[in-house]
């Protein structure tokens, strides 16, 4: 049996720990294991057939102290208040440790979005604006795409603020749609990212990209460019990617025994990351089940799907070949199999450094949006990898000062970052 994970005591515990490491002051402690603000509210919905249908929608604001809150707004069926504060807490510890001037925040509905059409689900995103616009705004709180939310659904909830504020603002949602205030990069940065650090570690490691294989968990909007990235961008070797399939509900494994080939997957995925079963298998794919992925033969893993994927059960399935694991998801691995990782020595890019990247052009976009000037795809990846290096190798050296591992190295950098904001502030 797995074990039953509650994502944000997950967080909390990990939190707990670097708290103890850094010999934090409780009362200080205590302010930072909490979101300082909450939000829960009911999104009555007019649905295509006349019928009325009550979404639950949530916004966390977990810690504001280096910069107004960021994060994405989810959709997803499980979603959950708790699921939202962690991830929330997490964010904040993602905008430290990239060295972005922002704090954190997490927004979600209760909703698979596959199950809308599109006016529904434009009435949905409106209605959770209609819920929050007092509260958010381009210097409280920005919200973003995240699973089951898109660009499009930016461009709706940007413009159903501007209608109630009054006034044109791109500002207020970053992930918006290219010519609607959007910036270049953004749909790569994510999984362009996570290669970046997989690039600092392998130098760190002394490994060759261009010899390594990675094996993919999901294949959304993170993991397609993952994939893409490590073959185009490392020269390496992508043994498969897996997906949710919604009509069989399961997941799937999808490989190829001398390496998939990234853009034709996603020239046969579906928006939700679901690929087409036929078309892969006769292109010589073979379809295995959803857990195939964690027992390949790689050197690197890249879980980028859900979290608590990488748990006490799956842990035990790693190949002996694997050297590092890139978080592409948030909170993908659980406290009880980061034991095991840690034992066996595999070196881990943890989920808010190694996913930084969405957030850190999401910066550059609220940046262009201000400066009302933008820059080229060249010229946003470029700062990207200057500070997916920068705050890799600032992890990587408090990691070898204090003799800790990754997770702990990335959480004393951001944590000390946002104590040091607090106390500039006099909040503590
Ligand atoms: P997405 O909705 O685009 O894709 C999710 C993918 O995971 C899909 O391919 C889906 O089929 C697959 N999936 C779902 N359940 C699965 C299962 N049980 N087994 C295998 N595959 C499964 O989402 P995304 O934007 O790629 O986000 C993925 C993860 O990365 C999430 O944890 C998210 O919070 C995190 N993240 C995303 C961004 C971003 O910029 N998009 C930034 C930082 C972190």
């Amino acid at each position: 049996m797995s074990e039953q994970i509650n994502a944000f005591e997950m967080a909390q515990q990990q939190f707990d720990h670097v708290a103890e490491l850094l010999h934090l002051d409780p009362q200080v402690a205590e302010v930072l294991r909490w979101p300082m603000r909450e939000y829960a509210f009911r999104i009555p919905v007019r649905m295509d057939d006349g019928t009325l249908q009550v979404f639950q929608g949530f916004r966390v604001q977990h810690n504001d102290a280096r910069g107004p809150n960021k994060g994405g707004i989810r959709f997803h069926p499980n979603e959950t208040f708790d699921t939202v504060r962690a991830l929330a807490m997490w964010m904040t510890w993602k905008c430290a440790v990239a060295d972005i001037p922002l704090g954190g925040g997490k927004g979600g509905i209760i909703v698979d979005p596959a199950n809308l059409s599109t006016s529904e689900k434009e009435r949905l995103c409106r209605g959770w604006v209609q819920n929050m616009w007092r509260n958010i705004g381009p210097r409280q709180d920005v919200p973003a795409p995240d699973v089951g939310t898109t660009p499009q659904m930016m461009g709706w909830m940007m413009d159903e603020y501007s209608k109630l504020s009054g006034e044109y603002t791109p500002g207020v949602f970053t992930g918006k749609p290219l010519g609607g205030g959007g910036s270049e990069g953004r749909t790569e940065a994510t999984g362009y990212g996570v290669i970046y650090t997989i690039r600092e570690a392998m130098k760190h490691l002394k490994m060759d990209p261009a010899q390594s294989w990675a094996a993919i968990q999901g294949f959304g909007n993170v993991a397609q460019y993952a994939a893409i990235g490590f073959t185009e961008l490392l020269g390496g070797k992508v043994a498969c990617v897996s997906y949710w399939d919604r009509f069989d509900k399961a997941a799937y494994t999808v490989s190829k025994k001398d390496g998939i080939d990234p853009r034709f997957l996603q020239s046969i995925t579906d928006q939700y990351g679901a690929i087409d079963k036929d078309k892969a298998r006769a292109a010589g794919y073979e379809i295995e089940d959803g857990d195939a992925w964690i027992g390949k033969d790689v050197d690197v893993l890249i879980p980028a799907a859900l979290e608590g994927q990488i748990n006490a059960d799956s842990v035990q399935k790693i190949s002996e070949r694997v050297k590092i694991v890139a978080e592409g998801a948030n909170g993908p691995t659980t406290p009880e199999a980061d034991e095991v990782l840690k034992a066996r020595g595999i070196f881990d890019i943890p989920d808010f450094l190694c996913n930084a990247g969405g957030v850190t052009v999401s910066y550059f976009e609220s940046v262009q949006n201000d400066m009302n000037f933008y820059w080229s795809k060249d010229e946003v990846l470029a700062k990207l990898d200057d500070k997916m290096t920068s705050a890799f190798n600032a992890v990587l050296a408090m990691s070898e000062k204090e003799d800790v591992y990754m997770r702990d190295a990335a959480y004393m950098v951001a944590i000390g970052r946002v104590v040091k904001a607090m106390e500039l502030r006099g909040w503590v």
